[in-house]
């Protein structure tokens, strides 16, 4: 998603080739996709990427989100750092991310929302306030929706069955001079230009970084160390302890919702701000299991803090292509699960109080087992973005600290992840990248 919007802002006055490991954008998904080992918390390699033209729109289920102003300002002056930029220099690119996502407006203001009036104000007192996501609609599939676009353009030549192998330097290291790719028939090739950006996904982009070795033997971008590290998801905490009353307009709202502009969109909650040190938010739900009239489930989203132990690196064994497999082993600190717990506990007893529901048990840090916890499909922060390189992989323009014509795009760069789905921030980061880069060429 990241590397064909590059490529369309790019391409008017630029020549632009996009190598994509996948075919054209209607072909099944990659059984490859799953090639690798999980070490940590369970994660299905093989459900959430697709190695096809149009990467995971081709999959992705289109709930839009932003990050919240109070993201950027969470973690500076830790050892990682935070988001190195403001929100407002994201914020200039809503409108347009908003459009190519085919939503009609990058507007969240909360009272957009078409809620009974008493129930805000049941909520409110505790500290509860109603947001909610957008869709993409019709959801945008860029494989196929910009397919004729993209081959009819003059300077964008899109190779499919690409595959990049390797990064290489030059021998100064500070440069990269070519990518070598493998074709879909196993013949290898290099691709030259003036300017290289990684778009691959969080977990094929460091390890293309970590696999070029033969000029840099840690990897490329990896001097200190950091390239895979900080791997992020939103942990989805089932909440076991809180039933929902069955007379609560909540159950409704598990599947619908609209806006006041009458575009669609579905209710989620959060805390008011300051009341929790990540961020979260709350939303109701049925599992496919559940039937249709079932009582939603409580479930929440949340923000993980980076820590080097949540990381992907390379496993000593290869794939059928030669290249080394992924290992990915996704943790999450111990501070998080315990405050975890306590926003769980703070929405329930909010919703109960307000007369949503009933608290049946308090959680306990050591009640929330794997089992509770699922990933959201998101493979954040393994590049992360930072001031400087002893605390990320790429600097503020998204430029790999140390190699001059090397950026990435993706959720990879996310310092913090926030709680809010990733791919609208995706989108406003590669359009200001776009902009850094046609500055340069
Ligand atoms: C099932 C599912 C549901 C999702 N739902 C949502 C949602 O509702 N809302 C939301 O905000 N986000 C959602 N996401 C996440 C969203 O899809 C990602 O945030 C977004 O696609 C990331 O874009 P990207 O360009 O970084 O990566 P991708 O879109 O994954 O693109 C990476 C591309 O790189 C290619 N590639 C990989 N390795 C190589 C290589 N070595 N050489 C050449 N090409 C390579 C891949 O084939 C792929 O085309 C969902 C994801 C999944 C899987």
């Amino acid at each position: 998603m990241a590397g064909l919007t590059l490529a369309r802002k790019l391409a008017p006055g630029r020549r632009v080739i996009v190598l994509e490991r996948g075919g054209p954008g209607s072909v099944p998904v990659d059984p490859t996709c799953a090639d690798g080992e999980v070490v940590g918390l369970p994660y299905p390699l093989g459900e959430i990427r697709d190695f096809r033209l149009g990467g995971s729109s081709s999959v992705w289920a289109g709930y839009i989100a932003q990050l919240d102003r109070r993201d950027f300002a969470i973690g500076l002056g830790t050892e990682l750092g935070g988001w190195p930029i403001e929100f407002d220099e994201l914020a200039i690119y809503a409108d347009e991310a908003a459009s190519l996502l085919n939503i009609s407006s990058a507007d969240f203001a909360p009272d957009l929302m078409d809620l009974p009036k008493t129930l805000r104000r049941q909520l409110s007192p505790h500290g509860v306030g109603p947001q909610y996501w957008r869709f993409s609609k019709p959801i945008v599939r860029m494989g196929n929706d910009w397919f004729q676009y993209l081959s009819q353009s003059p300077e964008i030549a899109v190779l499919t069955g690409a595959r990049a192998l390797e990064i290489l330097l030059t021998h100064a290291q500070n440069e990269v001079e070519a990518i070598t790719c493998m074709a879909a028939d196993g013949s290898r090739f290099e691709v030259r230009g003036s300017l290289f950006v990684l778009a691959s996904g969080g977990l094929e982009t460091p390890r293309l970084m970590l696999a070029s070795q033969s000029r840099s033997p840690a990897g490329v971008g990896n001097y200190e160390g950091l390239v895979g590290t900080c791997f992020c998801e939103h942990p989805h905490l089932t909440v076991p302890g809180f039933e929902l009353a069955t007379g609560s307009p909540l159950n409704a709202y598990a599947t619908t919702g609209v806006l006041r502009d009458g575009l669609p969109a579905i209710v989620n909650f959060a805390l008011d701000a300051g009341a929790a040190d990540l961020n979260a938010r709350a939303h109701f739900f049925r599992t496919p299991a559940m039937a249709e009239d079932a009582v939603p489930r409580l479930g929440i989203f949340c923000e993980q803090s980076p820590i080097i132990a949540s990381r992907v690196s390379l496993a000593d064994g290869c794939d059928s292509s030669g290249v080394r497999k992924l290992v990915l082993d996704w943790r999450i600190a111990e501070q998080d699960i315990e405050e975890l717990a306590a926003i769980a506990n703070s929405l329930s007893e909010a919703f109960s109080r307000a007369g949503h529901g009933r608290l049946v048990r308090e959680l306990h840090p050591g009640d929330i087992g794997s089992e509770l916890i699922l990933h959201s499909n998101h493979q954040l922060g393994t590049t992360r973005m930072a001031t400087t390189a002893k605390q990320g992989v790429v600097d503020r323009n998204a430029r790999v600290f140390g190699v001059d014509n090397l950026f990435v795009a993706g959720g990879s760069i996310f310092p913090r992840v926030g709680w809010a789905n990733p791919t609208f921030t995706v989108m406003q980061c590669t359009l200001r990248l776009a902009d850094h880069i046609a500055e340069l060429v």
